[in-house]
């Protein structure tokens, strides 16, 4: 069931009083967890920061929680850009929908989004409602319309549902991110039931797929469709056999659509993550001894944090990308995809 969190019209008043009055943060905000908490736009530029230190370095705690997992379990606490991202009205007005967007990777893009000036609704899990209402407070305090539309993607008719019900709260639809996943490690073929198999491919291809052909005739010109991909795509883990097959169909998915979309005047890109501190990696989709070590065969030694990535999201979102479709733009730490 949809619950929809509307933006009290004070707020909004509130964040762009404050705005116009030039009340801004000075540029002396740490990178990772200092800075107001609505991190509103400015005219200065982030501070010079060295990427290769920027975050936690491995090793990480040993930990586990049942699927599909909390952020606000896991130690650390990824960094989502909650006090760090600073928006500066490039996505003002436009109305986003982002599946997985309680966490991770998803509520990077949904922060990021609202704070760009877009009204986001966000799917996920009913388990996960905890992470989700954190994300629902922080778009309101972005002065966005929030909208939160719980259930399961493995299921067409309520992927169906959450695109209509997406388009008609937020009043259309002109960003559809596609970054729900699911990751279950297992070392051999063997061990793969064909249960897994079958739960991957609805959570990360069909989904896609459903939601797509939903959006699509919904869209105007000028929309964007993003879906999360992986450099398992390109490289994949021994120990990720079903879910790098599903991401390899996402690009090949992504850059079919992309060529079909063009007379519809609709982009449609990937995102390509290396590892990402996540609560998909902690729920059954990395091995501990994986999550210990987690990020360090990269060049840069670490795990990306999900900030990281918001950015992509923004641009391939953008008016000012538009000849970008039919790509797939990776982030994983120095390590080269393709
Ligand atoms: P995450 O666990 O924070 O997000 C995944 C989300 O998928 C969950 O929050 C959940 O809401 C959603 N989900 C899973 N199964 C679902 C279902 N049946 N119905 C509805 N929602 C469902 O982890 P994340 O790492 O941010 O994952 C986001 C995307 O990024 C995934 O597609 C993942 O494959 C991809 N990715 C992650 C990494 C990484 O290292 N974390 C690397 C490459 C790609
Ligand atoms: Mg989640």
């Amino acid at each position: 069931m949809a619950d929809d969190i509307g933006t009290p019209p004070s707020s909004r008043r509130t964040v762009l009083q404050g705005m116009a009055a030039g009340l801004v943060t000075a540029a002396a905000v740490a990178p990772h967890d200092a800075g107001a908490a609505s991190a509103p736009a400015t005219d200065t530029a982030a501070p010079l920061v060295n990427p290769e230190t920027r975050y936690p370095r491995p090793p990480f705690p040993r930990q586990s929680q049942p699927w599909p997992g909390l952020a606000g379990k896991m130690d650390p606490r990824p960094d989502h850009g909650e006090k760090s991202y600073r928006g500066s009205g490039r996505l003002a007005g436009r109305k986003a929908l982002i599946t997985g967007g309680d966490s991770g990777i998803g509520r990077a893009a949904a922060i990021a989004y609202a704070r760009e000036g877009a009204d986001v609704a966000i799917a996920y899990l009913p388990q996960e409602e905890p992470d989700a209402k954190e994300v629902i407070d922080l778009i309101r305090a972005a002065g966005r319309k929030a909208i939160a539309i719980p259930g399961d993607l493995r299921d067409e008719q309520y992927c169906k549902d959450l695109v209509a019900k997406a388009h008609a709260e937020l009043g259309g639809l002109d960003i559809l991110v596609s970054n729900a996943g699911r990751q279950v490690h297992q070392a051999s073929i063997v061990d793969i039931t064909t249960e897994q198999f079958d739960e991957t491919f609805r959570t990360n291809i069909y989904a896609l797929f459903f939601l797509a052909r939903a959006a699509v005739p919904l869209m105007p010109p000028g929309s964007a469709i993003i879906a999360t991909a992986s450099v398992n795509a390109f490289s994949p883990s021994e120990i990720l056999l079903d879910y790098s097959a599903t991401k390899g169909a996402i690009v090949a998915l992504v850059k079919s659509l992309a060529k079909q979309m063009v007379p519809k005047g609709i982009r449609v890109n990937a995102v390509a993550p290396g590892p990402f501190w996540t609560a998909l990696q902690v729920s059954g989709g990395q091995t501990q001894d994986h999550i210990h070590q987690f990020g360090a065969e990269t060049p840069m030694g670490r795990a990306g944090q999900p900030a990281e990535l918001a950015p992509v999201y923004v641009l391939l979102a953008s008016a000012e990308a538009s000849y970008i479709t039919g790509q797939v733009y990776a982030a994983s730490g120095g390590t080269g995809v393709g």
